[in-house]
């Protein structure tokens, strides 16, 4: 599979000449499950994003895919049971990206704390369960004391510590997972191209028409489809006002911001899970990666600009205050955020990501008559019936999996099948669902069967290895770009983020030039992300095919130009697209930065 601006011109002249089953709108996670699952599915699919893939909510999260322990304080073991059930196949789909770690939860006596330590030592027996981690499992929950947390956490705040949770949660990139899917998608016979923004749908016959612009060349044409979805995230709304020109308030989209330091600024072992401190019911990560840590998040209604959402001085304020309340000998300042980014929930009514409206409160009574059944249970003393049962007693009644809203709604309407919600941990499940409305509506409206696939089963690009030797297969390519003299450090970074990409990679290596003031793994690097990553912009590179602007801003200085020369060459830019490139490039930088808050603050 190959992808450049070359491409993109005839991606573009098929996008023009063809009838398509199904014309994706939006080219986050949501969108490249979908055209994933859709080319796969032998249909005719083509996949338009009006900017970057994955620039909307799709490279702004938490980057984790977690189980959301946090429903076990109130007993929602369905939410739970489909959420680290999901995360297990997304992770056998696509074995390089979501990776198992450690989550430490420190316990606090105080008003409002989601958990105690005995809550959490029953959350996490349940959660263990449904996550299918045995006892002899490294990731087997543990319940340490306060005096055992200072060991791990020397620098979190002692007072009122009462424990430290540790369990099994897994980290992800986002962006990455959206790009991989959407590699497949198009290696199956999708045709995509970024940049390409929708701005009417209306009828053709039996068909759809969704007249778009292509936002590069200022030209506008229109692209005949089947079936339209609109899987455009917090842009749901907007997609279906351009259909039916009826003004839609359906979501209520909340800005969630996260701040990148040093790691020796707040030095974690493992992703933290905490509450705020603040009584408000949120809780806070903070997450390891790379060299530096970044903690998160923020949640505030958001009414401004979805493309652009900015980090603004309140949002810094209540994370500075909330971490260093937690880590007060760490005393960070706006000084030390190094990176920042913000992005837009696009969440449905007053749900959360898994569609909870309602929050239930259980008394300790009531614990401590759980807590003994599962005792009983591992004293051989009752069957798992009883304790499934006292589960479901807690829950409120036994709730069906499928009757309890995930957070996402499919809804269909006149050729349109809109998707909105959820949450990136449930993106396949999203689009494995959408995809029986699709096959559905082929098979009433234009007689067409479709076979669908099995997507728990079928991987993404990169993805294409034994997913329960992730370690063993990733040494493995690791070892062929070794071969060539890459230190092994570097050949290990490289081949987690590519996986059985690495070999294409391999051949970039073996067969390039060194770039000018760029190494060979750099070129090859960016010579890959431009012609099978869809790279048209130095930020696409910079922020979401690579993490340099987040994780690796030590090394921008250095790269920044030569990439700009290197991109200007390889994609024939004239001196005033270079020049348009760079200034965007910087000005996004600046803003990741936060330059002007912190000029603001110098003054
Ligand atoms: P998006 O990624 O926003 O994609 C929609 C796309 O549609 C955009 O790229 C946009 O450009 C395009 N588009 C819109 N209108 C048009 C148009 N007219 N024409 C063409 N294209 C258009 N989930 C997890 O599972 N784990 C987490 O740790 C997690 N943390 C989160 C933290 C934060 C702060 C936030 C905000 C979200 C988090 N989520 C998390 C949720 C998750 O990120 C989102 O649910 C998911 O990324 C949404 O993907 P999407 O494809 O629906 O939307």
């Amino acid at each position: 599979m190959q992808f450049n601006s070359k491409q993109r011109t005839q991606a573009v002249k098929t996008l023009k000449e063809t009838v398509f089953d199904v014309v994706i709108i939006g080219g986050g996670i949501t969108g490249a499950g979908i055209a994933l699952q859709a080319a796969a599915s032998g249909l005719k699919t083509a996949l338009i994003d009006m900017q970057d893939f994955s620039e909307g909510t799709s490279s702004r999260s938490t980057k984790l895919v977690h189980g959301g322990i946090r429903y076990l304080k109130t007993f929602d073991v369905d939410v739970v049971a489909d959420t680290v059930g999901e995360r297990a196949r997304v992770q056998k789909i696509a074995p390089h990206i979501p990776r198992p770690s450690h989550m430490m939860m420190p316990l606090y006596d105080e008003p409002e704390a989601t958990f105690t330590p005995m809550s959490a030592e029953i959350a996490m027996e349940i959660y263990d369960k449904l996550a299918a981690v045995s006892k002899d499992s490294p990731y087997v929950h543990k319940l340490l004391s306060a005096e055992e947390a200072n060991d791990y956490l020397p620098m979190l705040d002692q007072t009122g510590l009462v424990g430290l949770a540790i369990y099994l949660d897994f980290q992800n990139n986002d962006a990455r997972l959206t790009i991989e899917n959407i590699k497949q998608a198009v290696t199956d016979g999708a045709v995509v191209a970024s940049h390409i923004k929708a701005t009417k749908i209306v009828d053709a016959g039996a068909f759809k028409q969704v007249q778009v612009n292509d936002v590069f060349r200022d030209e506008t044409f229109d692209l005949t489809g089947k079936l339209v979805i609109n899987a455009a995230g917090p842009w749901h709304d907007r997609v279906t006002e351009i259909a039916d020109e009826q003004t839609t308030d359906a979501m209520r989209p909340t800005k969630g911001v996260h701040l990148v330091v040093k790691k020796d600024r707040l030095p974690v072992p493992n992703t933290l899970y905490f509450d705020s401190g603040f009584h408000d019911g949120r809780m806070l990560f903070v997450i390891p990666r790379a060299d530096k840590t970044y903690f998160g998040t923020t949640d505030t209604d958001y009414t401004g600009d979805y493309a652009h959402p900015k980090v603004e001085q309140p949002d810094v304020d209540y994370l500075l205050t909330a971490i260093n309340r937690r880590f007060p000998k760490a005393k960070i300042t706006l000084e030390d955020v190094q990176a920042s980014w913000a992005g837009i929930r696009p969440l449905i009514g007053n749900g959360d990501y898994n569609g909870n409206t309602t929050k239930k409160d259980v008394s300790d009574d009531t614990l401590h008559a759980l807590d003994t059944t599962i005792n009983q249970y591992f004293d051989h003393e009752v069957d798992r019936k009883k304790v499934n049962q006292a589960l479901q007693d807690l829950s409120g009644g036994a709730k069906s999996a499928s009757s309890v809203s995930r957070g996402y709604k499919i809804e269909v309407e006149n050729g349109i099948i809109n998707v909105s919600g959820g949450k990136l941990t449930d993106y396949r499940l999203m689009a494995s669902d959408t995809m029986k409305f699709v096959a559905k509506a082929l098979s009433d409206e234009f007689s067409q069967a479709v076979t669908l696939i099995d997507s728990t089963n079928y991987p993404v690009s990169g993805g294409h290895f034994n997913p329960n030797q992730v370690d063993a297969e990733i040494n493995r390519y690791a070892e062929q770009l070794e071969s060539l003299g890459i230190l092994e450090s570097e050949a290990l970074e490289l081949a987690n983020l590519y996986g059985s990409n690495t070999p294409e990679l391999a051949k970039y290596i073996a067969t390039g030039v060194s770039a000018p003031h760029l190494s060979i793994t750099e070129t090859s690097t960016l010579h890959y992300a431009i012609e099978h990553e869809f790279v048209l912009r130095p930020i696409d590179f910079f922020l979401r095919r690579t993490n340099y602007l987040l994780f690796k801003s030590e090394d921008l200085q250095r790269l920044e130009e030569p990439v700009i020369e290197e991109m200007a060459k390889c994609l024939t830019w004239s001196a005033e697209t270079k020049a348009i490139m760079r200034e965007e490039y910087v000005r996004l930088r600046d803003e990741t930065q936060l330059k002007t808050l912190k000029e603001e603050a110098g003054r």
